[in-house]
């Protein structure tokens, strides 16, 4: 019989691809759609899967509408990946970030508790909980926590509520703690996707110069499609259990940035501009997973690049300006 998940956050990069794959597999998809002045399923269009996936409405910060969700989808499997992810934004509204990222996910667990505990749970934890210190420049499930801005604290609160949920109630819960990836799904404010998009219009003459903020920070980053794959398997083990997902190797923004305008024949020294403005109070200088128990007990591996995502990115971007100024014009 065919398996049912519900999605949070199926309006986000992860959200649109895990429920891409999902239906690629015969799943039933509902997804958790919060409430907004402007529409959001753009991703969704994006991958041509807007009118195969069921919408129910509902907020993490709501818990009568978790459960509403959950009764209404019946679902085998249950991915939350809805937060406030951008970690910047986090320490300007961080009271919305503990709250959607934090206790959204407590919330999940207890709706799953009061309605259903057979419903196997998957967290999106974050290789931010690290926080990147100098004594672990490789992380991996037995590296200490140290996170480092209020999204990595309530993202911490979230993986121990799993845990705890699974050691207290036999709750199926699994974490997948996956590093950075990104995609030409990824917001704009992250730094692949600004640089990406930056390299798109400066090449198209629409824009003249990049500001960013510290470029010598370093990131484990792999494609977004390719993960989603682990947190389905991390569902279909026997038991619940913790997971680095990561590519194993780590680059600056300074070379990522150097990879994409490459791509199109520039040279990115001319064209990025340091701004202070985008300094961090507190900065998760390298995050570098160590991908090892996946590959050995889920049999996952990234399959993409970092040169082959970026350029996937700037190709999907400059089609996107292109498209843009033809309708401008
Ligand atoms: P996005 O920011 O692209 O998507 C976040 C999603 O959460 C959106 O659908 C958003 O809805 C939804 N959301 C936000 N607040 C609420 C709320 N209060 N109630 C219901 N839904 C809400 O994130 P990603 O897809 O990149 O990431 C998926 C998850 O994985 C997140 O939890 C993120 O923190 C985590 N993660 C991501 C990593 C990455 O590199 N991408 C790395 C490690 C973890 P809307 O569209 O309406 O705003
Ligand atoms: P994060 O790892 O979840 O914080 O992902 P981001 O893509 O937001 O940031 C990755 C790294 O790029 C961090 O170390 C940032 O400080 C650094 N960075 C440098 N300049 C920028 C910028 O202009 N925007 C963003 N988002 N990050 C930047």
């Amino acid at each position: 019989m065919a398996k049912t998940a519900l999605i949070t956050g199926i309006t986000g990069q992860d959200g649109a691809y895990l429920a891409h794959f999902l239906l690629g597999k015969g799943y039933k998809v509902y997804g958790l759609l919060a409430r907004r002045a402007t529409k959001t399923t753009w991703r969704l269009k994006y991958l041509g899967i807007e009118g195969k996936v069921t919408l129910l409405e509902g907020d993490l910060t709501d818990a009568t509408s978790l459960i509403r969700a959950i009764r209404e989808a019946n679902p085998d499997e249950f991915y939350n990946l809805g937060a406030q992810s951008f970690v910047a934004t986090s320490w300007r509204q961080p009271q919305l970030t503990a709250l959607s990222t934090g206790l959204g996910a407590l919330n999940c667990l207890e709706a799953i508790r009061l309605t259903n505990p057979k419903i196997k749970f998957y967290q999106a934890s974050t290789s931010e909980m690290f926080g990147g210190m100098p004594e672990y420049p490789i992380q991996s499930e037995t590296t200490p926590f140290h996170p480092r801005s209020p999204y990595g604290v309530s993202k911490l609160f979230a993986h121990w509520a799993t845990i705890n949920y699974r050691e207290s109630f036999d709750i199926f819960g699994c974490c997948g703690i996956l590093f950075n990836h990104e995609s030409p799904l990824r917001g704009i404010e992250f730094v692949t996707r600004k640089v990406t998009d930056a390299v798109a219009r400066i090449k198209l003459g629409v824009q003249k110069d990049l500001h960013l903020g510290n470029i010598d920070a370093k990131r484990d980053w792999g494609f977004a499609g390719d993960y989603v794959k682990a947190m389905w398997l991390m569902l279909q083990q026997e038991k619940p259990d913790v997971y680095v997902v990561a590519t194993g190797k780590t680059t600056t923004v300074r070379d990522m940035c150097r990879i994409a305008f490459d791509y199109v024949g520039l040279d990115y020294e001319k064209y990025v501009v340091i701004d202070p403005k985008f300094y961090r109070p507190a900065e998760v200088d390298l995050l570098r997973g160590d991908p090892t128990k996946a590959k050995n007990i889920l049999g996952w591996e990234a399959e993409t690049d970092l040169e082959e995502l970026i350029h996937m990115m700037v190709d999907a971007d400059l089609k996107r300006v292109q498209d843009e100024l033809k309708v401008a014009r």
